[in-house]
């Protein structure tokens, strides 16, 4: 399918020509449209608010918050401004300092956004979880992360943090969104110490590789990992906003994703704000009607969604054309897991545009590889690398990289490494992070091949990580909580393909002696799992076996457990206790 986005005499996209725009591209010249602050500094939230808020952008709104009910609260820059300078005078009260963690545990509500933004202000780090976590991976990720604030509500403090209080001794301060009065020293009223700071506020002056943001991902042979962004990664969230997002002025944008996870801050915060355009907040979940109306009601330009909500609006068979006025949609863009050609070419049929897929990851920072609306759109395809951005495929070969140079051929994604969102650490893990690194190479953990015209095809994780409904769940987290289970002597997690979430996440059980295999012991052990990793994570498929395949040295053999319960070839067995 030969197909460009770009219609003559329409709008013009801000990257008119992709090959023209490599061949001069350059990160400098980019840096030049941002503000920087006055003493030099360079802070996320000035270029993302306050330097709209001082200009002719005051009156816009910056955010517009759609809440449960359909019922709308505007934010323009100026009022943002305002409360991200409130929230961060609250935390100077709270004697809270440069590279300290701010942690938040809520759903999308306003204030979450002024929260993260706020959090920047002030030079301390700002880490979102999802409010969908149990106990333990919030746990997990508030202790690794050394939180000394968390942002939350009375509701999910009483369930899932209190029990956890005498396990995070770092963590000073509970801010609860909804209390009308301080709990106790340690737990907070937000709005109360919102009422009383002062609504000025001057940034701290960050600089460019000032830590800024933390971002908890999987990994298969450990916890999560917390990877590290620094202010710098404004840039790539500013150059990806105005290139592969097109942001225009004036534009209505709407990223569907949570802030828990990479997408919802770079771009469901920052990219849309950077390039000063109106960003739409829905505080409910995937809802297919609810969605088509409101990207007719708030004339959505630019909509970024992901693959798991394509396929379920796919599957409905609901032409939303003949009942919506979609006409102000200009681009749809997908990001999180493989988004296959049939559903490229159904956004065709039924928006009148095809969806452009694009790639990247947690460690990234912001979009990398991306089909874009000036471009032959490739279905099946990730795109090309985003201008400024270096990417091939190789093989890893007694540790170095040995790049292929054939079209098609498989191997490793690689990204040569120092892009501005590129992440500075694994938090306190720093052989962890250097593994990641060959040479001037950064190794995704990917397997993609790319054709003669220099377009990324996606094959599949070169890792046991699972993608769930676009989550990363690393299986080392959910078969350690599988063996806290009194019943539970050995645990193993793979990823069974789904059509709709992707993949969905299956436990392997060995039950210890005495424990009978029976539907009663399957839910309880279900039940135990969900109430501590949160429905997200946990399993939804249990199977009871007498052992685990492992390697002579211990190692649990996922990918062959897969391959079992796929009926696929089971591959080299050599390592096979
Ligand atoms: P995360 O760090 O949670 O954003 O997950 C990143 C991972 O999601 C990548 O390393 C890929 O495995 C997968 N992923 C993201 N975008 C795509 C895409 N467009 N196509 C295929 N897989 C993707």
């Amino acid at each position: 399918m030969k197909d460009t986005l770009y219609i003559p005499g329409k709008e013009t996209p801000n990257m008119p020509d992709y090959d023209s725009l490599c061949d001069k591209f350059k990160w400098e010249n980019e840096f030049k449209n941002l503000e920087r602050l006055p003493g030099g500094g360079l802070n996320i939230a000035h270029e993302a608010v306050d330097r709209h808020a001082n200009s002719h952008l005051a009156n816009t709104v910056a955010l517009r918050w759609i809440r449960k009910d359909r019922s709308l609260i505007d934010f323009t820059y100026s009022d943002l401004k305002i409360q991200t300078s409130q929230f961060a005078n609250v935390l100077e009260k709270l004697a809270i300092k440069k590279n300290d963690s701010v942690f938040s545990l809520v759903g999308r509500i306003p204030y979450l956004y002024v929260a993260a933004l706020g959090t920047l202000k002030t030079g301390a780090v700002f880490c979102p979880m999802f409010s969908v976590f149990g106990p333990e991976p919030a746990f997990q990720r508030l202790s690794k992360g050394k939180a000394k604030v968390l942002i939350t509500t009375t509701k999910l403090y009483q369930k899932k943090i209190k029990q956890l209080m005498p396990r995070l001794p770092l963590l000073r301060h509970i801010l609860l969104t909804d209390a009308k009065q301080h709990i106790d020293e340690k737990v907070l009223s937000l709005s109360m110490l919102m009422d009383e700071a002062p609504d000025e506020y001057l940034i701290s002056n960050t600089q460019p590789e000032d830590p800024a943001l933390l971002h908890f991902t999987s990994g298969t042979t450990g916890m999560p990992k917390g990877a590290l962004h620094v202010h710098q990664a404004v840039l790539t969230h500013y150059v990806t906003g105005k290139y592969v997002l097109d942001l225009q002025p004036g534009d209505i944008f709407w990223c569907t994703a949570d802030p828990g996870w990479v997408t919802g801050t770079s771009y469901g915060i920052i990219a849309p704000l950077v390039n000063g355009v109106t960003n739409i907040v829905d505080e409910e979940e995937f809802d297919a009607e609810r969605w088509y109306s409101i990207l007719e009601e708030h004339r959505v330009n630019v909509w970024y969604t992901a693959p798991t909500a394509i396929r379920r609006l796919m599957r409905l068979d609901f032409k939303p054309l003949e009942k919506y006025d979609l006409s102000n949609l200009r681009l749809i863009h997908s990001v999180g897991e493989p988004l296959h050609a049939e559903e490229v070419i159904w956004g065709k049929k039924t928006f009148g545009m095809p969806i452009c897929d694009n790639w990247w990851q947690t460690e990234t920072g912001g979009i990398m590889i991306s089909n874009y609306s000036s471009m032959e759109v490739r279905p099946g395809s990730m795109g090309k690398p985003l201008p400024g951005i270096e990417a091939a495929i190789g093989n890893i070969v007694e540790d170095k990289v040995q790049l292929l140079t054939k079209p098609m051929e498989q191997g490793h994604l690689l990204l040569k490494k120092g892009w501005p969102s590129m992440f500075r650490a694994y938090l306190d893990e720093e052989e962890r992070y250097k593994k990641c690194f060959k040479g001037e190479w950064y190794v995704t953990g990917d397997l993609a091949k790319k054709d003669e015209d220099g377009y990324f095809w996606f094959v599949g994780r070169a890792d046991d990580i699972i993608k769930t409904s676009g989550h990363m769940v690393g299986p080392f987290e959910v078969e350690s909580t599988l063996m806290e289970h009194p019943a539970v002597s050995e645990a193993a997690i793979i990823g069974k393909p789904d059509p709709l979430i992707g993949e969905l996440v299956k436990a392997f059980v060995v039950l210890k002696p005495g424990h009978e295999r029976s539907e009663k012991t399957k839910l309880d052990i279900k039940g135990f799992s969900r109430k501590k990793l949160g429905p997200a994570v946990a399993p939804k498929e249990i199977t009871f076996t007498d052992s685990l395949p492992k390697t002579k040295s211990g190692k649990i053999l996922r990918r062959l457990l897969k391959a079992r319960e796929l009926g696929l070839p089971e591959g080299d067995k050599s390592t096979l206790e």
